[in-house]
């Protein structure tokens, strides 16, 4: 028997969270979180958090010295225009995953100490890194490209890369399977809003365009960033707020979107001010369902024709007062939201478009960790 189980490893800036999936079929042996990483009462450092992960795999046989373990999958946050696929990873991998960290300063750290642990408890197995941003490698070069010197952007490595590739590639391939079409067969406009958020074009399977660019920063507008703004906001800060570069990065990506609108970054508490009529909440709500439309609006054009338009994560899957403000009045683009069918919860896959809607609307879960889980699973079954 070869051995059929895959362990996930997704750490953040300050939390990792695994999971033990068996394949092909997915099923969830095991899953948890090590949170607070750096802070009170939390490990003091990622290493240790590793071995706290490694140390919670020992129960039920589904431990990290098992031999029906066939892999570890990493998701890395970014893989800049070297990986476009997910890849075994070697010294050399690696050695490059750490020659993109200036993209992504806070993220490939943590997810490099993750593929350093385990290929010290598990020298012996495969690990496969899978990357945030290769989703969105098929992008063609001019939606890819920012409009400014080529030589200054190409020598900075300053482009449009996109994030959250996993989840985007996850949720437009499922659409097509609640349509019963091939994924090459349908164009999804695919909705990500969670904390982060972003949104993208998928044509025929493949991603055309998305919202984040450079960074995560670019965009729709998300829990605690401001998503799209013009960059001499950043220079008027400077000049006449006398803001550091440092003090603006947090602004913008800490301390912006809902949060810095009305002080919450949570879309619940935020349904719950605006029941009680609080005006800040409902200025946030507006203008982030503004910015959804508009990316709406954008990528139908982008796609001539759209299929189904779905939404996930936490958000896009939990808030039905987001998506019914978001696709309200669109009758004239095709899309025709049932009310009723949108306002029932669930949490599987389901379809939330009136009957006579020409472009299909849904509410897919997300499941990165699955999808991370296949593509490692399809490179190294035997
Ligand atoms: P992350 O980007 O951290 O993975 P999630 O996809 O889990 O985030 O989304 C988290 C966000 O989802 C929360 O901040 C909250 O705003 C929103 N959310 C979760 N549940 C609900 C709900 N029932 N109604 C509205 N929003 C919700």
């Amino acid at each position: 028997m070869n051995p059929t189980r895959v362990l996930v490893l997704n750490s953040g800036s300050s939390s990792v969270k695994y999971q033990l999936l068996h394949m092909p079929h997915g099923d969830r042996l095991a899953s948890g979180m090590v949170e607070r990483i750096g802070e009170d009462g939390g490990p003091a450092d990622h290493d240790a958090a590793f071995k706290l992960v490694a140390g919670e795999l020992t129960d039920d046989g589904v431990g990290i010295d098992s031999p029906e373990l066939a892999a570890v999958g990493h998701r890395v946050v970014h893989g800049g225009t070297r990986f476009t696929e997910p890849t075994v990873i070697d010294d050399g991998v690696l050695a490059a995953i750490q020659e993109l960290v200036p993209l992504a300063p806070l993220h490939n750290p943590a997810n490099i100490t993750g593929i350093k642990v385990a290929r010290e408890l598990r020298p012996d197995l495969p690990q496969v890194a899978v990357f945030d941003t290769a989703f969105h490698s098929t992008m063609p070069e001019y939606a890819a490209r920012y409009a400014i010197d080529r030589q200054t952007a190409d020598t900075y490595h300053v482009r449009r890369y996109g994030f959250h590739g996993t989840s985007h590639a996850y949720v437009s391939r499922a659409v097509a399977g609640l349509l019963a079409k091939d994924p090459s067969e349908v164009n999804v406009i695919v909705l990500h809003l969670g904390n982060g958020a972003s949104a993208s074009a998928v044509r025929g399977g493949v991603c055309v365009d998305t919202s984040m660019g450079l960074t995560p920063l670019e965009g729709l507008v998300m829990g605690t960033r401001s998503g799209d703004l013009d960059p001499a906001v950043v220079f008027h800060l400077a000049r006449v707020g006398g803001m550091s570069v440092d003090d603006i990065d947090t602004l913008l990506n800490k301390k912006s979107g809902l949060l810095g609108l009305c002080g919450d970054n949570d879309m619940r508490n935020i349904g719950h001010r605006m029941a009680e009529g609080d005006e800040a909440a409902r200025l946030a709500f507006d203008v982030y369902v503004h910015r959804v439309r508009k990316y709406i609006g954008a990528y139908t054009a982008v796609l001539g024709r759209v299929d189904a338009i779905v939404f996930t994560a936490g958000v896009g899957e939990n808030s039905a007062a987001v998506r019914e403000a978001s696709l309200r009045d669109l009758g004239s683009l095709g899309i025709e939201v049932d009310t009723v069918r949108n306002a029932l919860r669930a949490k599987t896959a389901r379809l939330i478009s009136a009957a006579g809607s020409r472009v299909a609307v849904a509410v897919v879960p997300t499941d990165e960790e699955l999808e991370i889980a296949q593509q490692t699973y399809s490179l190294v079954e035997q």
